[in-house]
């Protein structure tokens, strides 16, 4: 996490929000203005700063609408749909000081990443994609009833999106180019090794009833904050993994990478969620995990079985990474005007 920028934002936000040193009131929290851990940000302040003109209010929803950007907002939830795309917060909108607000930690890590995304990507550059298919070997991973397994749909998905980024210009790597084991600890080695600029593993789901369908994607949680789909209550993790150093990047990724394979396939939109993956938590680059698509259920399953769908999904996440990369370029441009993003050296 940038200290520094996360400091001026809380700052600027502090200054802006219309309830600060309003009337006297004392404050109902007592940790200090400006902690990073439990510092709120109303959403009409983050509205008004982000470019977002007209806010819609409704009994349970904000609708903001910006020159570029869409963002509904559920009152007293986590999900929240920035241009179309579901994003699943780290803590629910709440009501602080009178004003349904986020959490500073989502609006730095979940929704800045996305709307202004360069300061977590300068010196992001490199055109070195290492793409992960999932399980292989003695792992066969979810098998669907039609006989499709996960290790062989994510290997064929994986070759495919080489295919795509070599065409662009990207230099590719597998970490298995066959059916093949290998343990969870030796992908992400692998990627080291071989000085990933983005990491991006690809699976199919299963689920406990036939009915799940649809994409998601994972990008790494943040430290003390919970998994999206930990409802446990326990205390979350405060461990800092290598994967966290990169998490505004790790955010623009995912993003990316949901919102084009939900165009590509209109499947239905899953969100894109935080987990502790060792995928993730070990990556020695931005990264994100998809889950393309349901074995379990038997409509996508036969989706996944044809060539054609695999195609599309192989040519979405191709185009997912380019987008990203595209953020990391003006990211650099507007870092340094003069440099061209060809003229700009390798971190
Ligand atoms: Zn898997």
């Amino acid at each position: 996490m940038h200290v520094q920028s996360l400091f001026l934002l809380l700052l600027t936000f502090c200054w802006l929000t219309p309830a600060q040193g309003s009337g006297g009131r004392p404050p109902r929290d007592p940790s200090p203005p400006g902690d990073p851990a439990t510092a709120r940000i109303a959403v009409r302040t983050f509205a008004r700063t982000q470019g977002f003109s007209r806010v819609r209010e409704s009994e349970k929803q904000f609708h903001l609408q910006g020159q570029v950007h869409t963002l509904v907002v559920d009152k007293g939830g986590r999900r929240v749909v920035l241009n179309d795309v579901v994003l699943w917060l780290n803590q629910a909108v709440s009501v602080d000081n009178g004003h349904w607000s986020f959490a500073a930690v989502d609006v730095e890590n979940t929704l800045l990443p996305v709307l202004k995304p360069v300061s977590g990507l300068t010196g992001r550059g490199g055109r070195v994609v290492v793409l992960d298919p999932g399980h292989g070997g003695r792992d066969s991973g979810a098998v669907a009833a039609n006989g499709i397994t996960e290790k062989a749909v994510c290997l064929d998905i994986s070759l495919r999106v080489r295919r795509h980024l070599v065409a662009a210009g990207y230099t590719v790597y597998l970490t298995r180019h066959q059916d093949q084991y290998l343990t969870l600890e030796e992908r992400p080695r692998r990627a080291k090794a071989w000085n990933a600029d983005v990491f991006v593993s690809i699976h199919a789901n299963s689920g406990g009833n036939t009915d799940a369908n649809g994409i998601e994607t994972f990008l790494l949680a943040l430290p003390g904050q919970r998994s999206t789909n930990d409802n446990s209550g326990n205390a979350p993790s405060q461990l800092v993994y290598e994967g966290n150093q990169f998490n505004s990047a790790n955010m623009t990724l995912a993003y990316a990478l949901q919102k084009s394979m939900l165009e590509a396939t209109k499947a239905e939109d899953r969100g894109v969620r935080r987990a502790r993956f060792s995928i993730l938590r070990n990556a020695p680059a931005p990264s994100a995990l998809l889950e393309v698509g349901f074995l379990s259920n038997p409509g996508e399953a036969a989706k996944l079985a044809t060539a054609a769908h695999r195609e599309r999904l192989a040519h979405a996440i191709a185009r997912g990474i380019d987008n990203y990369f595209t953020e990391v370029r003006r990211a650099e441009l507007l870092v340094s005007p003069q440099s061209s993003p060809q003229a700009s050296p390798r971190p």
